[in-house]
């Protein structure tokens, strides 16, 4: 693609990433094919492509964005499907990122929106708000035909009932059952342990029983994928430092051999720091290093040694996050340890297609990622799987909310097989 940036926008690190990921694209529009947003609205402003060319006319001008422009971005999913699917290795993902971080700086939105958004970027990344958050909304649940379209969405989003706090979700050491194999830190997520303190109850079941030592650095918190996505740079950034860090104290200190993530969005966000504090002459090295200690669960659970202690005869539809598949490029691993473990998995139709979940997206755009999660659910669905597992918590509460099959993460069915207790969703 041709672009015209002048010398002086150039000398931005940041236009001149983007410059170069605009000249690979060359606008064939096979992305618009795999794009969610393209198949339910057919419009080409809400295809890869016409968000390329939206994202490249507005950095080249300057300034604030038009409405148009923010409209079509904000309908990003951020699925990043159209990267998997570019044959010219278009890194629409960092372009997205650039835009959406211009449109933040130089857009005003509008005043109800605004406040939606900082409430979000205030409750989510903070468990013990966004606990009071759930119970406040539980309550006014009844009254929710009452309220405006998208705080109606969010409410009707919250669970009926929550867990306790887990015990786990605080810093400290589990030790590795027998002789220790591995030192790895998990990261313990902010929605995911309000939510289902479950999935980080059986990762450290799961990763001790298999020989590593677990540790839950202090200092670490939210990854900051979330404000990242909403274009927040000073506010991302700030998290990526916090973590980066944290864990460079773990490595310099006992050592670390992985820093391993089990919600798939935030795994996405570590494996990224390293682009996000590149221009960061004191934190860019490091970074660098935490991002190449990140890793999905899967990832790691494929190198140690798990294998089955019980029968569990169960048809699993293995729903693949997007920021697994696409953003991490991680197909195979989850679906061939639960073949490991001796679950059977059937395929779900049309799987490269986001639920609609996407961070924040079902709560900001909540008519697009209905639709979404009402295809994904009635693909799931059409193969009658007895239980449906993800790696994302977001995937997780987005299919949940349009099922009545069980949906788990990937490690909780894993724990199960090799010896963990039998997830409460899946009866007696
Ligand atoms: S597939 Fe890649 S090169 Fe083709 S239009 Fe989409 S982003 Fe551009
Ligand atoms: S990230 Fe997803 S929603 Fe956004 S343009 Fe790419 S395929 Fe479409």
């Amino acid at each position: 693609m041709q672009t015209n940036f002048s010398l002086a926008q150039l000398a931005d690190p940041a236009v001149a990433a983007s410059e170069k990921i605009l000249r690979a694209c060359v606008h064939c529009g096979f992305c618009t094919a795999t794009c969610p947003t393209y198949v339910l609205l057919g419009d080409e402003l809400d295809s890869p492509r016409g968000r390329i060319y939206l994202i490249k006319d507005m950095i080249e001008r300057g300034g604030a964005p038009d409405e148009r422009t923010v409209r079509h971005v904000d309908r990003c999913l951020s699925c990043l499907s159209c990267m998997t699917t570019c044959p010219s290795g278009v890194h629409y993902m960092h372009l997205v990122d650039h835009g959406r971080a211009h449109i933040h700086e130089h857009f005003t939105r509008p005043t109800l929106d605004r406040a939606l958004r900082a409430l979000l970027a205030l409750v989510l990344p903070r468990p013990w708000l966004f606990r009071m958050a759930l119970i406040g909304a539980s309550l006014i649940r009844p009254l929710r035909g009452l309220l405006p379209g998208r705080l109606r969405g969010m409410v009707a989003l919250a669970p009926k009932t929550l867990p306790a706090p887990s015990p786990q979700d605080r810093p400290q050491t589990f030790a590795a059952t027998g002789a220790r194999r591995r030192r790895v830190a998990l990261l313990q997520g902010c929605a995911q342990q309000v939510l289902a303190p479950s999935i980080n109850e059986a990762t450290i079941r799961l990763l001790t029983r298999l020989g590593c030592e677990v540790v839950l650095a202090p200092g670490t918190g939210c990854c900051g994928a979330l404000v990242h996505h909403m274009g927040d740079e000073a506010a991302s950034h700030g998290a990526a430092i916090r973590n980066v860090d944290a864990w460079m104290r773990e490595v310099d200190g006992a050592g670390l051999d992985a820093i391993v993530v089990n919600a798939s969005g935030c795994g996405t966000t570590l494996k990224n720091y390293g682009f996000m504090l590149r221009n960061d002459p004191t934190w860019a090295e490091k970074a660098a290093r935490i991002s190449a200690l990140a890793c999905d669960v899967s990832e790691l659970l494929t190198k140690l040694d798990l294998h089955p202690t019980r029968k569990v005869d169960l048809k699993v539809a293995y729903h693949a996050a997007c920021s697994l598949q696409h953003g991490q490029k991680i197909m195979r691993e989850p679906k061939e340890l639960l073949v490991r473990a001796g679950f059977q998995i059937v395929d779900i139709p049309e799987g490269h297609l986001c639920c609609g979940s996407a961070g924040t997206y079902n709560l900001l755009q909540p008519e697009l990622a209905t639709a979404l999660r009402d295809r994904k659910v009635a693909n799931i669905e059409s193969r009658r799987p007895d239980v449906v597992a993800a790696g994302n918590i977001g995937c997780l509460v987005q299919i949940a909310s349009g099922t009545g099959l069980p949906v788990l993460h990937t490690v909780e069915l894993l724990d199960w097989a090799t010896g963990g207790p039998k997830p409460e969703a899946l009866g007696d």
